[in-house]
């Protein structure tokens, strides 16, 4: 039986296993979410060119002092005009938000603050140096670093692309990602299950889980546990994915065939078995370039398994330099004892306390099949391996199950 070995372990393997796929290059307005393959520099500064902030009169301050009124030069000046002729002593000139204002400019007073007799202004308020001027390059240089490669891109992280010129983007490929569940017991969902049997609730949750990643997978369908359809399912693996996710068929009993018969397929078993609760046997092979996830059947158990070990694969095939699932620290709102050395992960439910921080509730759970439990569930309280019980209070790891 292989070494079990600790989370942060796998994690390391995962990672290293994990290599990010091919880069392409897609339209800007496609690249929500998906994950930069090269840095993005600006071919621009920004502001490119000094400009006003408001709609109002560009002056010079000396001609807007106490007493003093600058005469309106014909015109205005919009976005998109170019700036005009240097301000002229004596002389205000009409500016619209966004405008390139003339040289020589050293405010803009707000077109709500000014009297207009006789084709001059009359400044209400003394203006500021430099007020509601956003001068060129202020926010950054030409040739800037934006955006790192590795950065899964947010929606400003667009805004910054776009005003960078990176209109294609080059991403990485997401990952193409097959799911199988295994298990002679299983009918689909919208089947009445016989005697013995029970529906397949992994296989629309994985895919779900998927999905919400971005992740467009197949979900084949259910594997028996007999060696031969087992075996199938990973000779065939590798055609259309680049990983393959399955549930059930890897703990220690007669029917838990699948990391067998992977290694039978020439998939060597980076990892089978980890030390964590739920999710002992999980399992990790690799053939060429074809991944192999083996998920327990345990319904919260495959579920733990993908955030923990299946999120942060997909993310790193993706390039992500963050992957992996968030985690935020929280308060414990009772006490909580924990059995055994396995580190370990219980269903919960997070809150902000109103002061900052976050404060959590562990649920009520009959243990890896109690789906209704996950379900009412938003976090995992993470408890390392050895710790005991924790009174209330004590601040605790949470992974966000996000939906
Ligand atoms: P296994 O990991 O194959 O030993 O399965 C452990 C438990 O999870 C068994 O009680 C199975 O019936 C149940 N199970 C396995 N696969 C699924 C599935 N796809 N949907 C719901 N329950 C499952
Ligand atoms: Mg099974």
């Amino acid at each position: 039986m292989a070494l079990v070995i600790s989370v942060q372990e796998a994690l390391e393997i995962l990672r290293r296993a994990c290599v990010a796929r091919d880069a392409e290059c897609v339209p800007l307005t496609s690249a929500l979410h998906r994950v930069l393959a090269r840095d993005v520099q600006s071919d621009v500064a920004w502001p490119p060119f000094d400009t006003s902030a408001m709609d109002g009169y560009a002056v010079r301050l000396a001609d807007v002092s106490a007493g003093e009124a600058p005469s309106e030069r014909p015109g205005l000046v919009a976005a998109g005009d170019r700036p005009g002729a240097r301000l002229s002593p004596g002389e205000a000139v009409r500016v619209m938000t966004g405008a390139p204002i003339p040289d020589g400019t050293e405010a803009i007073v707000p077109v709500e603050d000014v009297r207009r007799e006789n084709g001059r202004i009359f400044a209400r308020v003394v203006p500021r140096a430099g007020e509601h001027i956003r001068r060129r390059a202020e926010v950054l240089q030409a040739g800037a670093n934006l955006l790192a490669r590795g950065t899964r891109l947010s929606p400003s992280d667009l805004a910054l692309g776009a005003l960078a010129g990176a209109d294609p983007i080059e991403v990485h490929r997401r990952p193409r990602v097959s799911i199988a569940v295994t298990g002679s017991e299983l009918v689909a969902a919208s089947a009445r299950p016989g005697p013995g049997q029970l529906r397949d609730s992994n296989g629309p949750m994985l895919s779900a889980l998927c999905a919400a990643r971005g992740v467009d997978a197949s979900l084949r369908v259910a594997v028996e546990d007999e060696d031969g359809a087992v075996r199938r399912l990973f000779a065939e693996a590798g055609r259309d994915e680049d990983l393959l996710i399955t549930s059930g068929g890897v703990s220690a009993g007669d029917l838990d065939l699948l990391p067998e018969e992977a290694r039978r397929s020439g998939f060597e078993i980076l990892f089978h078995r980890v030390a964590v609760r739920p999710g002992k046997p999980v399992a990790l092979g690799r053939r060429g370039k074809t991944l192999w996830l083996g998920l327990p059947g345990n319904p919260v158990s495959a579920s733990v398994c993908f955030h923990l070990f299946a999120r942060p694969a997909l993310d790193s095939l993706e390039g992500d330099s963050h992957p992996g699932p968030p985690v935020r620290r929280a308060r414990l709102t009772c006490d909580f004892a924990v059995r055994g050395e396995r580190e370990t992960y219980r269903d919960a439910f997070l809150e902000d306390d109103g002061d900052g921080g976050a404060r959590v509730s562990p649920s009520e759970s009959r243990g890896s099949h109690d789906l209704l439990a996950h379900a009412r569930a938003n976090a995992l309280i993470r408890i390392p391996p050895g710790a005991g019980s924790l009174p209330a209070g004590s601040p605790v790891d949470c992974v966000i199950l996000e939906r």
